[in-house]
């Protein structure tokens, strides 16, 4: 019974996933708002590999909170900060890039 419970909400996650990267086609034809689009294709893709819900950065698995809040994460919440902290900062930053091997 459990696991039907967590078969079908996985399930509901992989229809959110799919209509989010078919959504958001719509924004990387038009230019803008690709990065969601991007998260959820490649969540998708995680879940045929069976590598969904796993941090790519650091290989801890992912909080089901999250994923329940954010289906398309691909990082723990940690990394994810990091990760957008990186990507506004943008200029290569040898403190984050220290923290890695831990
Ligand atoms: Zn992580």
């Amino acid at each position: 019974m459990r696991r039907r419970y967590a078969n079908s909400r996985a399930k509901q996650r992989e229809e959110m996933l799919r209509e989010l990267a078919a959504d958001e086609a719509i924004y990387v034809i038009s230019g803008k708002g690709h990065s969601r689009a991007a998260e959820a294709i490649e969540a998708l893709r995680r879940i045929e590999d069976g590598t969904y819900g796993i941090c790519v950065d650091c290989g801890m698995t992912i909080p089901p909170a999250r994923l329940q809040v954010k289906p398309e994460a691909t990082r723990c919440i940690a990394c994810q900060t990091d990760y957008e902290h990186r990507s506004t900062v943008q200029r290569g930053d040898s403190n984050h890039v220290a923290r890695r091997s831990a």
